[in-house]
């Protein structure tokens, strides 16, 4: 491959792979630079839920881009999917009332989405409790499979003439390019950091970025076509993935192509071991049971954990790198929502690159906001 391109990008998963191939079709000479293999990182890991959270107005617009993005993506239609939809569960009168605010955004931004009452709730979903105070649907969003959609862009990448080099870390990133730990040297115009929780690690910027893995856990269950047919989300999930707390539990569940049930999820700081914590993953179980009664009587296959980047914000960093000379980017730092927000990333990035408007606003997702709020 040619070792010297327009833009070199450290990391293939999907938020490399995704502005990769944004690049690429851009006619820009790309090449991605991934230490292990291309979608194995947080992208592996991720529950593959392409959802369209709405409670940060900056989320909720990269979501809707994204969302948008992703459904005209030419291997859409030939991706292991489901349009499931989201049900977010109402526990409680109080979440109720939080579901019909949440509602009510959500038709104002033209999504379609619905109230269901407990009744109905129960015929859309018998295996849910028969207590839950009713349930938000939003219709359009996707259950996919995160190592697949990184795969499938990566093969855009190399196909629109690109270069994905797998097993092959960088050491750092350089005025003129980068530096492998190989020894040998890439000569770029541009470099996009997009390395996920090891984004830190390479980091050239003048202040510190803000960013922490932290961990999550997932479980799967043998094969039961049909035991839920929604995305199922406890409306309580919002507040511990915006949460700042050391370790929570909050339910989800989906239905898999498979036929298994994926089960998620938890959220830590504190625990930086890449091994399952079978006291967190019982208290998830316990958590599952509240909304699935009976899911205790499902196999659990496998389960396993992962990293998100997480920024001090919440929100990703996607833009240029402050303090360097103006032709080092980033795009990182995309907590639970990266394969949802994967592709609105790779639009705002490449726009601000090529100097056009990007579609969204672009401010929110600053790399030098921190350093503003630092001085
Ligand atoms: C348990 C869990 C559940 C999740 N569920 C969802 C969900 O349902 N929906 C959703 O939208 N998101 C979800 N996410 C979040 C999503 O998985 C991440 O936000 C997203 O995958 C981040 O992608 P990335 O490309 O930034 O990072 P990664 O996938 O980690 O990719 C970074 C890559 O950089 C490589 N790299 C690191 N250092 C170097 C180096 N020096 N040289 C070269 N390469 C390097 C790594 O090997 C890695 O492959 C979940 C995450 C977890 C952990």
């Amino acid at each position: 491959m040619s070792r010297s391109v327009d833009v070199a990008i450290v990391g293939g998963g999907v938020v490399g792979c995704a502005c990769a191939r944004a690049a690429a079709l851009a006619g820009l000479r790309v090449a991605v630079f991934e230490a292990g293999r291309v979608g194995a990182g947080a992208t592996a890991a991720g529950m593959g839920h392409l959802v369209t959270i709405d409670d940060d107005p900056a989320e909720f617009a990269l979501a809707r881009l994204s969302m948008n993005l992703w459904r005209a993506w030419s291997a859409w239609d030939t991706i292991e999917r489901r349009t499931t939809g989201t049900l977010w569960l109402a526990e409680t009168a109080k979440q109720r009332d939080a579901a019909h605010a949440k509602l009510a955004r959500l038709r104002a931004a033209g999504l379609s989405a619905e109230w269901l009452e407990p009744t109905v709730l129960q015929s859309v979903e018998p295996r849910l409790a028969r207590d839950l105070a009713g349930a938000l649907r939003v219709a359009g969003d996707e259950v996919a499979y995160g190592p697949e959609l990184a795969a499938r862009l990566a093969a855009d990448v190399c196909a629109a003439g690109g270069a994905v080099e797998e097993m092959c870390a960088v050491a750092a990133l350089r005025d003129d390019g980068l530096q492998l730990a190989s020894g040998g040297r890439v000569s770029a115009g541009h470099v996009l950091l997009a390395a996920g929780c090891d984004s830190v690690r390479l980091w050239p910027g003048d202040a510190p970025l803000p960013l922490r893995p932290r961990k999550g856990q997932l479980a799967i269950t043998d094969r039961h076509p049909g035991y839920v047919r929604h995305a199922l989300v406890e409306l309580g999930y919002i507040d511990s993935a915006h949460g700042d707390a050391d370790e929570a539990v909050a339910f989800n569940a989906q239905p898999r192509a498979s036929g298994q049930v994926l089960l998620g999820s938890s959220r830590s700081y504190r625990d930086a071991s890449p091994d399952v914590d079978a006291a967190l993953l019982a208290r998830m179980v316990r958590r599952a049971q509240r909304f699935l009664p009976d899911i205790g009587s499902l196999q659990m296959l496998r389960c396993w954990a992962g990293f998100r980047p997480a920024m001090a914000d919440g929100r990703p960093a996607i833009g240029r790198i402050p303090g360097t000379r103006g032709n080092q980017w980033v795009a990182t730092g995309h907590e639970g929502l990266g394969l949802t927000t994967a592709t609105g990333t790779a639009s705002v990035w490449l726009d601000l690159l090529l100097g056009r408007a990007p579609a969204i606003d672009p401010a929110p997702y600053a790399p030098d906001r921190f350093v503003a709020v630092a001085a």
